[in-house]
This record gives structure tokens, C-alpha cells and sequence, in this order.
């Protein structure tokens, strides 16, 4: 049985299909490594045979030209279901643990069982990946699970909803496509876990909502990620970084530099290198070219626009309404009272504050909710040690920008207002496996001395 592709869902149907999976759940059929390596090949094939329905659709949504949407989508989702297929049978094995000298002659283990049916909600602005990613884990780790794709990229939800509609049965994996009104009536169902990613706002509804049930969750957010460059940074390599960084899917991505801090020494010679850099990857006139990206929508293209009145324009600043396109844009004289310091920004625009002093830097970020990642360019290991240890975030680079999301093998996740959990590689299986503790006692003997007993409080009786 196949779902619909577009579909009001109303609140009963929705919670037909959690019964229906909690109901396939129970048969044990997800349990087994080799049901779940044959659900990942299946996901694999399922995306090979739609990728090109899948890079149309992330253009039509995002104007995310083919190169970025295989990087940074598509290709990221290979690489999860590849490494996943190779070391799932590690991964699902018990793992044991020491023996007390009070446990003597026992054994201890952890074994990690899925959770059941988890509901994964997913954000517009790696639509595909951000859907795919999380459900590779919850494959992995044997549950069931019901995806809602974001309504503000119509397109890959839609391709999404084909995709696992043609490949799965309801009853193990289904799309539940829509807005708002489907979000609330899925976060009412008795689900095993939660894992949502999206803005710290709903984050705390999507929180609140699961505590009503005390469903577990992961909540990937998102927040004011800082980028530090310090005087004795390699300022040019710096500066190619953070384009990459900050103008990929034009600053719409939860982990792109969000404002910089620069040490005043090097600003002058940053600016210049970064201009350069906007200028080799996206030419003098960036909203003009067709793989440079669009905003998703006029609610937020608009919200943008507002930001360009704080500080003054360095650099860029030009846009075309129709388009929803804004080019790579520099801001300086900014401060932290302007509107575009008081929110996380997810757009192509920098602010850029200076610096004389690295513990301000240190104490004014301090000060804020914790960033979901930050970026420190210096050469000297003692600064990079300052920065890293000095500052709660969830995680990030020195000398570079975004890369620690896309390797498997370091977990992804914010701290504290960016989130709580992480996942990727092996912790996208740990994320979804409770790990159960299993302590299995010999009957070989029995000591005595835990026993309520006058006498013989040592030996065995
Ligand atoms: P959003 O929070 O508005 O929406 C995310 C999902 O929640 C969507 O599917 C939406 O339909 C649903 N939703 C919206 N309002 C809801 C409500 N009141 N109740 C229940 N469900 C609701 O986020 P967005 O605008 O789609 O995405 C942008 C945000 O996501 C940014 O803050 C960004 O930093 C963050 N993000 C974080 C990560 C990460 O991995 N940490 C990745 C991408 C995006």
C-alpha cells in the first residue's frame, strides 16, 4: 500500500498510521540486521533512481545549483547509508562492561533496542538531507518512523512523500506531508521518540509537547554562530573559508557563520581577501547568476532586507525582489543593540565587529546563548586552546568553517538554546537505540553478604 503524494491529513488519519506502525513494530520484523541493511539498500536505490527528480526539485525550491545540491544534500546522504551498511553489525552487538568486585561472577552489557516509532521533523533548508539523515539512523537502529517534510519546500516534499511511498509500506516508513496544523497533530501521538530539527522557537513547542508524554527528543536548533578571526590568522585561506561558509545556500544553513570578529589589525586586509573570494566563486554581479542561490521566500527575503539598514554596507548589498536573490553582503559599524545582531540572521549577510581584546570576545559571546557551532582562524595553539575551552557551543572548526558537519565520524548537534542531541554515523544509531543495562548473575555460587542476616555477614552461605 502506497500514500498519497498531496494530502490534507486530517488528525484521525494520522493517528491511524502511528497505530499502524506501532502495530508493525511489535511483529519484531524491524529487529533483525539484516531486515534493516536491506531497508538501508532500498533507501540507497530509492534515492539513486529519483536523483535527478531530487536536484530538480532542490533547484525549483532553492535555486541550489546541481554541484551544491549533490554536495551538500545528496551526496552527504550516500555517504550516511554507505558507512551505515558497513558497520551496522558492530554497532547493533552488545557491549560489555566491567565486573564490579562486588559483582563478582556476573556480567555486564549494554544492549541497544530501538525505540519503537519516532517522528522525525524536518526544516526547508536542507530539505532532502535533513529528512534523510536522521531517518538513515532510525533505520539502523530497527524503529519505525514518520517523517513531516517542511511545507516551505514543496517540491522535495513532495518528491520525498513519492520516494518512500513507491519504496516502504505505510506501516514502517511513512511521509506525512504539510504545515503547521499536521506538525501539532503529529506532536499529540504517542510516539517513542522525537527528533526535530528547525529554529530554537518551535524547538521549545516541539519540547513542551513531547514532556506531555515524556517522549524522548533530539532537538537540532539553531542560533548566532560567531566566526573569530585573530591577528596571526592565515587571513587569505581565512577568507575563502568563510565564503564558502557564509554564502553557501546564501547563509541559509544553521551552521554558517553568522557575524564575525575580527582583530582589528587584520579587518582592512580580510574585507579586501573577502571581497575577492565572493568575487572568484560568484563574479561581480552574484544575484545576477543563476547557480548563486535564492531566499525561500518573500516572508523571509523581506525580514533580510530590514537588516541591511543596521551598520552600514561594506560590500554588496544590491537585490532583485523578484528573484528573492540577495548578493553576498559585508556590514560594518554594527553592534549588538541593532536588529541584525539580535537574532540568528539565515541569509547571505555578514556583520563584522572588531576587536582589540580577545577575553571581550570571549565574555561578550559568553554572555549570549550558546552558539550551535564557532569558528576560530588562528595559527597559535594556545589561542585555539583559549577558544575551544573558554566557550560552550555544540561544535566547530579552527582554520575552517562548516566541514565538521559533514565528516561521520565527529557527532553533529547544538548546546543548550542550539539544541540537545546529536547524530551522524554511529551516534545517528545511538540517537535511536535506548541502551538498555544488563546485568546477568551467575548461579554457580552466591555470596552472602548483601543478605539481611545476623550472621555470616562474609561468607558464603
Ligand atoms: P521551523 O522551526 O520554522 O520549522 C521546522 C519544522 O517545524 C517544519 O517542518 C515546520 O512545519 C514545523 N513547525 C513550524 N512551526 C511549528 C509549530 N508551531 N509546531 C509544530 N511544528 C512546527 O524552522 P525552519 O524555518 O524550517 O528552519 C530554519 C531553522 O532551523 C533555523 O533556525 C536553523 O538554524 C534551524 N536549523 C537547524 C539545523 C541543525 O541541524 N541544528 C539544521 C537546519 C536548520
Amino acid at each position: 500500500m502506497s500514500l498519497p503524494l498531496v494530502r490534507e491529513w486530517t488528525e484521525p488519519e494520522i493517528e491511524e498510521i502511528v497505530k499502524m506502525q506501532k502495530q508493525y513494530y511489535t511483529s519484531m520484523e524491524t529487529r533483525s540486521v539484516s531486515f534493516r541493511r536491506a531497508q538501508l539498500q532500498r533507501l540507497k536505490e530509492a534515492v539513486k533512481r529519483s536523483e535527478e527528480e531530487i536536484l530538480a526539485a532542490l533547484y525549483k525550491d532553492l535555486n541550489k545549483s546541481d554541484v551544491e545540491a549533490f554536495t551538500s544534500e545528496v551526496g552527504l546522504v550516500y555517504q550516511e547509508i554507505n558507512l551505515t551498511l558497513k558497520r551496522l553489525k558492530k554497532w547493533t552487538k552488545p557491549k560489555r562492561v566491567k565486573t564490579a568486585l562486588t559483582h563478582i561472577g556476573s556480567k555486564g552489557w549494554l544492549q541497544p533496542e530501538p525505540y519503537g516509532t519516532v517522528l522525525i521533523i524536518a526544516p526547508w533548508n536542507y530539505p532532502f538531507q535533513l529528512v534523510m539523515a536522521p531517518l538513515i539512523g532510525a533505520i539502523a537502529a530497527g524503529n519505525t518512523a514518520v517523517i513531516k517534510p517542511s511545507e516551505l519546500t514543496p517540491h522535495v516534499s513532495k518528491i520525498i512523500a513519492k520516494l518512500i511511498g513507491d519504496f516502504f509500506a505505510p506501516s514502517y516508513l511513512a511521509v506525512i506531508e504539510g504545515g503547521l496544523e499536521v506538525s501539532q497533530s503529529l506532536l499529540k501521538q504517542p510516539v517513542d521518540y522525537i527528533f526535530f530539527t528547525g529554529s530554537t522557537g518551535v524547538g521549545k513547542v516541539v519540547m513542551e509537547a513531547a514532556a506531555k508524554q515524556l517522549i524522548p527528543v533530539t532537538l537540532e536548533l539553531g542560533g548566532k554562530s560567531p566566526c573569530i578571526v585573530h591577528k596571526d590568522a592565515n587571513v587569505k585561506l581565512a577568507a575563502k573559508r568563510i565564503v564558502f561558509g557564509k554564502f553557501m545556500n546564501v547563509g541559509q544553513t544553521c551552521i554558517a557563520p553568522d557575524y564575525l570578529y575580527v582583530h582589528r589589525s587584520v579587518k582592512p586586509e580580510l574585507v579586501q581577501a573577502i571581497r575577492e573570494a565572493v568575487e572568484l566563486f560568484y563574479g561581480t554581479d552574484p544575484v545576477q547568476l543563476d547557480r548563486y542561490g535564492k531566499i525561500v521566500n518573500g516572508k523571509h527575503f523581506n525580514r533580510l532586507l530590514a537588516y541591511l539598514k543596521d551598520g552600514s554596507i561594506l560590500y554588496g548589498g544590491t537585490y532583485n525582489e523578484s528573484l528573492h536573490k540577495i548578493a553576498p553582503t559585508l556590514l560594518d559599524k554594527v553592534s549588538w543593540a541593532d536588529s541584525v545582531m539580535q537574532d540568528e540572521i539565515f541569509g547571505p549577510i555578514l556583520p563584522i565587529l572588531e576587536y582589540e581584546d580577545l577575553q571581550e570576545v570571549i565574555h561578550t559571546i559568553n554572555s549570549h546563548p550558546k552558539p550551535l557551532a564557532l569558528y576560530a582562524f588562528t595559527d597559535s595553539p594556545e589561542i585555539q586552546e583559549r577558544i575551544t575551552s573558554s566557550i560552550s557551543f555544540g561544535g566547530g572548526c579552527i582554520n575552517d568553517t562548516l566541514m565538521h558537519i559533514a565528516t561521520p565520524h565527529l557527532p553533529f548537534g547544538g548546546v543548550g538554546g542550539s539544541g540537545m542531541g546529536s547524530y551522524h554515523g554511529e551516534y545517528s544509531f545511538q540517537t535511536f537505540s535506548h541502551y538498555k543495562s544488563i546485568l546477568k548473575q551467575t548461579n554457580l555460587f552466591d555470596l552472602s553478604f548483601r543478605y539481611p542476616s545476623s550472621k555470616n555477614k562474609l561468607g558464603l552461605i
